[in-house]
């Protein structure tokens, strides 16, 4: 029994060493909340994205990065002069612990709803991860269980106070992975926001997305994403990895003056287009072309 324990201790220290070794050391890297537009700020880590849209009577966060970022970006919010009390709604990209894992603990700091679309609210309830996920087989753990998920459907329009999001269920890199869109003004200007979830193919060694069983539709699920991304009215592109939409390089040429550096309506476009190469080149390697 003892060595039992000890192994697992063991190895459980060791997969924490192992997941360090592979984390960029940016996904926790603490970084000032930004501006982007209107009522619309970033406040999350430098390497993982964490968006505020503020409301007199009430605001959304999307994404909690990982588990020991969630103080940060609860400070990164109280410092926007927002109290974490008027936190009424969080949402998730996808469900995986870069993404959700601060999750559960900014709920208990907020009191906020958490939604999520039917197999996303399933994994961050269980706080474990699901045989669908590819990436299922990884040594990534799975993020803190997180006690209170309001099930959504895809389309639906959520609100809390003033701000209005949408959900939209965009899979492939997960079953449950949802993009949401919404509208910030400033200035009687108003701008469409689209925070694309992942469209990367990433999966286990063991994983195929060719004749599947476990996520048969993956494939489906993710060129329509990429057809959602070619529609959607997409001022601003927002991803949960900040450099896959070049925010920092956008973030610097607009506070050296270019104003619009920001707004681009070929980003979600070429989101897609980049997103159908990794498909293509991933799908060819697993038929061995
Ligand atoms: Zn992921």
């Amino acid at each position: 029994m003892k060595t039992r324990t000890l192994s697992v201790v063991v190895s459980s220290v060791f997969l924490a060493a192992l997941l360090q070794a592979q984390q960029p050391p940016e996904w926790t890297q603490p970084q000032k909340p930004v501006r982007i537009f209107g009522n619309t700020y970033y406040v999350g880590t430098r390497g993982l994205s964490a968006v505020l849209i503020t409301s007199p009577t009430g605001t959304v966060l999307i994404d909690g990065a990982m588990p020991e970022s969630a103080s940060d970006i609860a400070n990164n919010i109280t410092s926007l002069g927002v109290k974490l009390s008027d936190v009424k709604l969080i949402v998730n990209s996808h469900a995986h612990l870069d993404h959700a894992g601060g999750i559960a603990e900014l709920q208990r700091r907020t009191g906020a709803t958490v939604a999520a679309l039917p197999w996303s609210a399933d994994v961050l309830k269980s706080g474990k991860k699901d045989r669908k996920d590819p990436q299922f087989e990884t040594s990534m753990p799975p993020a803190a269980a997180v006690a209170n998920v309001k099930t959504i459907r895809d389309g639906e329009v959520l609100r809390a106070g003033d701000v209005s999001i949408t959900a939209h269920r965009t899979g492939g890199h997960t079953p449950g992975g949802t993009s949401w869109t919404w509208r910030s003004c400033e200035d009687k200007r108003c701008v469409d926001f689209v925070y694309a979830d992942s469209v990367t193919p990433v999966s286990a060694d063991s994983f195929r997305f060719t004749d599947n069983k476990t996520y048969p539709e993956a494939i489906d699920d993710f060129k329509k994403s990429h057809a959602f991304l070619r529609a959607a009215s997409c001022d601003i592109l927002i991803t949960p990895h900040p450099e896959v939409s070049n925010l920092w390089g956008r973030i610097e040429k607009r506070d050296a003056g270019e104003r619009d550096a920001l707004i681009d309506r070929t980003q979600c476009a070429s989101l897609a287009e980049r997103g159908e190469a990794q498909l293509q080149s991933r799908l060819e390697k697993e038929r061995g072309k």
